[in-house]
C-alpha cells in the first residue's frame, strides 16, 4: 500500500492546480484519474482554445444555494492571479470579449503549463486509474484502485460535474458525498443548447446556421447575445447563458428585435411611408429569418402607409415575444456544466474540508457552485483548487 500526504481524484482543472499547489507546500501527492489523459474538458473548452478565465470574474457571476460560499476563494486567487501564472510560462492569450481570455492558439498549451505546474510541484499523476472504493478510517483515507490501495491523510474530491460522459465525467463525486453523509443539491445540464418541440422543429430548422442578436429572459434575468439556430433548436451564447436559470416548463422570452421599441416600430410609417415592413427588417435581422416572419405577416411586402397600429402592434409582440417552443435541453451529452451538487453549507469556504468529514475536501465544480459562461468555471476551478491546496 502506498501512504501519500494527499490524494486528488480527478485530474481536471481543480485537481491539476490543487495537486500542484499541496506538492509545492511540501506534500506528497499522487492524483488518480480513470480517463487516459488529464484535463480532457480544459481541451475541448472553448472551441478548443479555452476561455481561461474572465478578468471580471465576481461572486455574482456564480450561482449557488448558498451564494457567499464562492466569495472567500474568488478573493484569495483572483483572475490576475491565474494570469500571472499563465505569463510566468509565456501563454499567448486574447481576450475575444471584454473580459474573457482564450489561449491565441491551442487549450493544449494551458494544459501543458498546468501538467509542467504538477511536474515541477513533485506531484505524481497517475491515469488509466479505476477507483474501486474509498474508506475513511481513523483520520486517514483509503483509497482501492486498479492500480493498487493508498493511503491518505487528505482526500480531494475534484471529480467535476456530470457533462460530457464520453470525456470521462461521473457522478462519483457525489457518491462519495453521500457515502459520507453529505446533502447533494439537484443536478441538472446547463449552459446547453436547447432543443424545440416537433411541430416548431421543423420550421425553425429552415434558419439552422443562422445567428442573430437576442434578448433571453427567464426568472427576470436577461442575456442580450447571439443566438444560433441549430438543427434541434437554438443554441449561442444568450440561449447557453440562460439555461443557468430557465428549465422545461418555465417561462422563458426571446426578443429577435431587442434593439426595436414599438415606437420604433411605428414611426417607420411617419419616416418612411413607401418603405416596407420587411424591407426594414431586413436592414435589422438576416434575410431567411424575414422570410419566416412574412410566412406569418404576409402584409410585410406591402408599403408601411397601409399598415395599421394593430398590425404594427401584433408584429411588434411576435418579435419581442419569438416562440420558440422550447420543449427541453440537449442535456449532458452537450452541456458544459452541471447546476447542484455537494451542497456547500456542509463545507468549508476557506479550506474546502468537508465538516461531515474531517480530511476529505471537495473542489470544483462538484460543488454547489455553477458559473456564467465567459471563463468563471475555469476561474472558479482554480480559485477552489489553489484554496484547498493550501489547507489539505
Ligand atoms: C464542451 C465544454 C466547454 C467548456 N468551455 C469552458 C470555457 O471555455 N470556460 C470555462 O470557464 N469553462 C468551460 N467549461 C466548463 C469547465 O470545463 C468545467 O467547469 C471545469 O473543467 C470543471 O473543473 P473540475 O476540475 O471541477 O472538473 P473536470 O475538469 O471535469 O475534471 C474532473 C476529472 O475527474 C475525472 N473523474 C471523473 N469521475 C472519475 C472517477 N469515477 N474516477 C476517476 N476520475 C474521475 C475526470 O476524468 C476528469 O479528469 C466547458 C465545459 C465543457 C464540457
Amino acid at each position: 500500500m502506498d501512504k501519500v500526504d494527499v490524494i486528488v481524484l480527478g485530474a481536471g482543472a481543480s485537481g491539476l492546480m490543487c495537486a500542484a499547489t499541496a506538492a509545492y507546500r511540501g506534500r506528497k501527492v499522487v492524483v488518480l484519474d480513470h480517463a487516459n489523459k488529464a484535463g480532457k474538458k480544459i481541451l475541448m473548452s472553448g472551441g478548443g482554445r479555452c476561455n481561461f478565465t474572465n478578468m471580471d470574474a465576481a461572486p455574482k457571476h456564480f450561482l449557488s444555494d448558498n451564494p457567499h460560499f464562492c466569495i472567500s476563494a474568488l478573493h484569495r486567487y483572483s483572475a490576475q492571479d491565474f494570469v500571472d501564472l499563465v505569463d510566468r510560462h509565456g501563454l499567448e492569450y486574447v481576450e475575444k470579449a471584454p473580459g474573457q481570455l482564450f489561449c491565441e492558439h491551442s487549450a493544449k498549451d494551458l494544459l501543458d503549463i498546468l501538467l509542467t505546474e504538477v511536474e515541477w510541484s513533485g506531484a505524481e499523476l497517475k491515469l488509466n486509474t479505476k477507483i474501486h472504493q474509498v474508506e475513511c478510517q481513523e483520520g486517514k483515507t483509503l483509497v482501492k484502485t486498479s492500480q493498487g490501495d493508498f493511503l491518505c491523510d487528505s482526500l480531494v474530491v475534484a471529480t467535476g460535474g456530470l457533462s460530457i460522459p464520453t470525456m470521462g465525467a461521473t457522478g462519483f463525486g457525489y457518491e462519495i458525498a453521500q457515502q459520507i453523509g453529505h446533502d447533494i443539491l439537484p443536478t441538472r445540464a446547463s449552459l446547453v443548447p436547447i432543443t424545440v418541440q416537433p411541430d416548431r422543429k421543423a420550421q425553425l430548422a429552415e434558419l439552422s446556421g443562422i445567428a442573430c442578436d437576442i434578448a433571453a429572459t427567464a426568472k427576470g434575468v436577461t442575456f442580450q447575445e447571439p443566438m444560433l439556430f441549430t438543427h434541434r433548436g437554438v443554441s449561442g451564447p444568450s440561449i447557453l447563458q440562460i439555461t443557468n436559470f430557465w428549465q422545461p416548463g418555465e417561462s422563458l422570452s426571446i426578443n429577435i428585435a431587442p434593439m426595436l421599441s414599438l415606437d420604433d416600430l411605428m414611426s417607420i410609417r411617419q419616416h418612411s411611408p413607401k418603405k416596407s415592413y420587411e424591407g426594414f427588417l431586413s436592414t435589422l435581422l438576416p434575410k431567411r429569418l424575414v422570410e419566416l416572419i412574412k410566412t406569418e405577416f404576409p402584409w410585410l411586402t406591402e408599403r408601411s402607409a397601409q399598415t395599421s397600429n394593430e398590425q404594427i402592434e401584433t408584429l411588434f409582440g411576435y418579435l419581442s415575444n419569438f416562440d420558440i417552443a422550447p420543449n427541453g435541453t440537449e442535456g449532458y451529452r452537450t452541456a458544459e456544466v452541471t447546476l447542484g451538487g455537494v451542497n456547500t453549507k456542509e463545507v468549508s469556504s476557506k479550506t474546502f474540508e468537508s465538516q461531515k468529514q474531517p480530511g476529505v475536501y471537495f473542489i470544483g465544480e462538484v460543488l454547489d457552485v455553477t458559473g456564467w459562461l465567459g471563463g468563471y468555471n475555469f476561474q472558479w476551478a482554480w480559485a477552489s483548487g489553489f484554496c484547498a491546496g493550501q489547507y489539505v
